[in-house]
């Protein structure tokens, strides 16, 4: 009779064949054994050590979003007969499935979707593993033509094990799948549907486009509320609205997907922050450059981008026998720089930083707003270096990106060392140095970092830094990538102490990633309430009449001097409706300007909160407000000490 050896290091006996939920506590809903999750079900026919899974846990919250996602597809098949389901797989934070169906889904149709799947799991059908052969596995899903593909093609990653197929069913509906499962769909924990959008089957456009109904699940009600909280939060944030609200940016149709305008107020707001990139960079030795957004084929056949980036670039532009592209990266237009001249060991490490717009040719379907676009902006910067200066240029650019994310506020990164993926250029040496390098600056910088296999760049390894935002959510930012393929291909030399030719190593960095993702990243990260020094409008005069504008416009031009941004709103509207225009316009002070104040020589000033406070004494704001904006402080001024400190009432 097999063993089972619990966390707790006690051991239970089960009959031979019996189900390991025999020896599990009740709130298990499947169970790990020898490091694989299984069905309680797993039948038990050797010594194993076993551990409970709860709903509680990331492993098992997996399981109960998988499980829920195949009692939404079945309670769709139940409404909709004929219905014919393609994949659905459990993501972050919930599932989705998606559909070939007669009709277009409606909201209203989530609502009985819904319900049917609480009908299903209030009936307690237990979920039933079955292994099939082919023959037979296409026999079940005989009238399921995208099941059949997955099992023609025989994916393993969808329930191809082999020549076996794992098919589970709960009552009479059955699917495709690997598996595990919750043991019943009693056991499924609190749900929600979400949401409709259009997917193409295998993600192509040439395929069946299908509908995606996105649901949630958690192990409570209290999570469940938390989460759509959060959604909400999401919502409020969204850059795309406040883009338009805040009058920021736009996305013209005539420009074509993916491709974005600032207005006044984004081109304020981004001169902030590309300048204080630049300085930043300026102080810690990068020399700024500048290079054109189109190159010849030769330069992309020369550095790899034809064979192995060629679908994320625009189509080739012709002129005679001459193909132009418009630039992807900037990294060739670099090496270029540095092969301008013959180079010394003297003159390494060579910092090339430039704020390069780059042209991507992202699939319609992957764009959203600035997160994502087909004209980033890259902070982009490159470092040639000795091999014996590549671990302490890195640990450079490591401090630098924690430098530049504390200013926004973003502290605690969550780091990874990205391996070799599968298309790659550059032997295997190469990688092993390279990969080395970046290992040995994590360890030198103290950060916690985790390695993630084939995630790294076409030419290298790479170190991402993701950080959370002001409503938890992990954001991928700067990337950190060692290199010595470029070198190689574009022959790069410089002259040793020794006399000798060698090979420069290269560092790729961006550190905010890109100018406009980032701004994305922002506008929702500050819910369009930035710090002074980057909101495009810091100050504005509301005059509480007419015959206060003057006096309200002479004090605007007396903050310009100062290099403050300031407006004046001297339109009709009655003070109220102006406040209140300024606060959805996310101004940090409104200065209210009447009879009483340009006597005094005070202002009224309101904050974003809405906190007011009356007779405050201009001068001594104005300077306070001019540190605040120069030191990038993320504290507003504390404007009842400002006005209590100068004793003015
Ligand atoms: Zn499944
Ligand atoms: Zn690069």
């Amino acid at each position: 009779m097999p063993n089972i050896t619990l966390p707790d290091g006690s051991t239970k006996e089960l009959a031979d064949g019996a189900p390991i939920g025999d020896a599990m506590p009740g709130d298990a809903i499947c169970a790990r054994v020898d490091g694989e999750l299984v069905d309680l079900s797993w039948p038990v026919d050797h010594d194993v050590a076993a551990q409970p899974v709860t709903a509680g846990e990331p492993d098992g919250l997996h399981v109960l979003r998988h499980s829920t996602a195949h009692v939404m597809a079945r309670a769709v098949c139940d409404l909709w007969p004929g219905a014919k389901y393609a994949i659905g797989p459990p993501i972050e934070d919930g599932f989705y499935y998606d559909f070939d169906l007669p009709s277009s889904l409606t909201p209203e149709d989530l609502e009985k979707i819904e319900a049917r799947m609480r009908e299903i799991a209030a009936a307690g059908q237990p979920f039933v593993r079955e292994e099939l052969d082919r023959a037979r596995a296409l026999e079940r899903f005989a009238d399921q033509p995208y099941k059949r593909e997955i099992i023609e093609t025989a994916e393993a990653s969808e329930g191809a094990l082999g020549d076996r197929f794992s098919v589970y069913r709960n009552d009479g509906w059955a699917d495709l799948c690997l598996g595990p499962h919750v043991p019943s769909t009693d056991r499924l924990g609190v749900f929600k549907l979400l949401s409709l959008a259009g997917a193409y089957w295998r993600g192509d456009e040439k395929r069946p486009q299908l509908q995606r109904i996105y649901g949630t699940a958690w192990a409570s009600q209290d999570e469940l509320e938390a989460y759509l909280h959060r959604l909400e939060e999401a919502e409020r944030r969204d850059h795309r609205k406040l883009g338009r609200q805040l009058d920021l940016y736009s996305f013209p149709e005539e420009l074509g997907p993916g491709l974005a305008v600032w207005h006044p107020r984004g081109g304020a707001f981004r001169r902030q922050l590309e300048d204080y990139v630049r300085e930043t960079h300026v102080g810690r030795g990068y020399d700024l450059v500048v290079t054109p957004h189109v190159a010849r084929s030769v330069l992309w056949e020369t550095s790899g981008h034809l064979a192995k980036y060629r679908e994320n670039m625009y189509p080739a532009m012709r002129d005679e026998d001459v193909e132009y592209f418009v630039k992807p990266m900037n990294c060739p237009f670099h090496v270029l720089i540095y092969k301008s001249q013959t180079r010394s060991y003297r003159d390494l490490p060579m910092r090339l930083s430039e704020i390069g717009s780059c042209y991507r040719y992202e699939r319609p379907g992957a764009l959203h707003g600035l997160l994502r676009v087909r004209g980033p902006t890259i902070d982009d910067a490159h470092i040639m270096c000795r091999a014996d200066q590549l671990v302490e240029e890195i640990i450079g650019v490591f401090d630098l990106t924690l430098e530049l994310h504390r200013t926004f506020g973003f502290t605690e990164p969550v780091v990874e060392l990205s391996l070799k993926p599968g298309e790659a250029i550059g032997d295997e040496e190469m990688w092993a140095k390279a990969t080395e390098a970046l290992r040995a600056a994590l360890v030198r910088s103290g950060l916690e970092y985790r390695e993630a296999e084939g995630e790294g760049a076409f030419y290298g390894p790479k170190v991402d830094f993701h950080f959370r935002d002001a409503i938890g959510r992990l954001w991928q930012l700067t990337t950190v990538q060692c290199d010595f393929a470029l070198p190689e291909r574009f022959d790069m030399e410089y002259m040793g102490e020794d006399n000798q030719r060698h090979r420069p190593v290269m560092i790729h960095r961006a550190i905010l990633g890109s100018i406009e993702r980032f701004t994305g990243v922002l506008v929702e990260h500050y819910a369009g309430a930035f710090p002074l020094w980057l909101a495009p409008e810091q100050v504005r005069f509301v005059p509480v009449a007419d015959r206060h504008a003057e006096h309200a416009a002479a004090l605007a031009a007396r903050l310009k001097a100062r290099g403050l941004r300031a407006g004046v709103d001297d339109s009709r509207e009655t003070v109220p409706k102006k406040i209140r225009a300024a606060q959805l316009m996310r101004i940090p002070y409104t200065l209210v300007v009447g009879d009483r104040e340009i006597e005094a020589g005070t202002a009224a000033v309101r904050d974003r909160a809405g906190h007011e406070v009356r007779g405050v004494p201009l001068d001594p704001f104005v300077e306070a407000i001019a540190q605040e904006a120069a030191s990038r402080s993320l504290e507003g001024v504390n404007v009842d000490a400002l006005k209590a400190s100068t004793g003015s009432g």
